[in-house]
């Protein structure tokens, strides 16, 4: 992979890097299409990290389907498939963390302690392998993109990191991986996080801008779900991913939840727009 990036940069083409887990769905695909629009030669890399999932977590029933992975990618004529093994990536005697400090200990870092340092660690060594013009990720998981900005500036990094935004089905529910594990009934249930945004969406556009108020709201629909049991929902400043009290800049509102066994993440953009402000789900 390292020889085949740098004859691309030797011939000064414009690299283009989406990482993922791979059991690619349409949210990864929007990054891929992305990619396709800005970059040349792109590559898709599908790995799935064990360093960011916590003991407890799915890493070992986390979906693999690599051949069907890379069907899809063949037909949107990506030009490399990286997918390395887990003792490529993690040697025995692998001794080295990145960590970025206090973006990641909150939310999902206190739910999913050691998640970023795993998220980090594998994004700077894809990075470093590719060393690719363009990175694409996806605005679903912004917390993480938060923290690989961070990254980026503290240690010079040189890819421009592109930001996409969430593709979800037609009732609502963002794309993740981990929807293939809802069964019918959690499938529906799943919905309410979407809801719960999008009743904030309203709220917002009806003048509320306490994130008590807003916050309060959010719950209860999430709460009027039997199937769910909510982690969090906070509304946070979109630089620092502190808590804001009342809407002022650029703010996410975060969700996470538990539906069935199966932890699912969302969140809405909200941005100033004149005097009001523009929710973004
Ligand atoms: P993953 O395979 O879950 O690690 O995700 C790989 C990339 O796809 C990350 O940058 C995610 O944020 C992005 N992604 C996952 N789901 C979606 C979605 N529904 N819409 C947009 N991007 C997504």
């Amino acid at each position: 992979m390292k020889q085949v990036a740098a004859e691309a940069r030797r011939e000064e083409r414009v690299l283009g890097l989406v990482p993922t887990m791979g059991a690619l769905h349409e949210g990864h695909l929007s990054l891929v299409r992305a990619a396709r629009q800005q970059s040349s030669p792109i590559v898709v890399s599908i790995f799935v990290n064990p360093k960011q999932f916590g003991p407890t977590e799915d890493f070992q029933k986390y979906p693999r389907t690599l051949d069907a992975d890379r069907a899809v990618l063949e037909k949107l004529c990506v030009d490399y498939v990286f997918a390395p093994s887990g003792e490529e990536m993690y040697p025995a005697g692998f001794r080295t963390a990145v960590v970025v400090e206090g973006l990641g200990e909150r939310l999902e870092g206190r739910s999913r302690p050691g998640h970023f340092l795993g998220v980090t660690t594998v994004v700077l060594k894809l990075l470093e392998i590719v060393q690719p013009r363009l990175t694409f990720f996806g605005r679903k998981d912004a917390q993480q993109v938060r923290i690989i900005q961070q990254m980026a500036c503290d240690l010079n990094l040189d890819p421009e990191i592109v930001v996409r935004p969430i593709v979800r089905e037609p009732d609502g529910l963002a794309l993740s991986s981990r929807n293939a594990y809802l069964n019918p009934s959690d499938r529906a249930a799943a919905t309410v996080l979407y809801r719960s945004l999008d009743m904030a969406r309203r709220g917002i556009a009806a003048g509320e801008r306490y994130a008590t108020q807003l916050l309060a709201d959010l719950r209860q629909v999430v709460e009027s779900e039997p199937k769910v049991a909510l982690d969090y929902a906070e509304m946070v400043d979109a630089d620092t991913f502190e808590p804001v009290v009342n809407l002022r800049k650029t703010c996410y509102l975060l969700v996470a939840a538990r539906v069935g066994g199966t932890r699912l993440i969302d969140n809405a953009l909200i941005e100033p727009a004149g005097e009001s402000f523009s929710v973004t789900l």
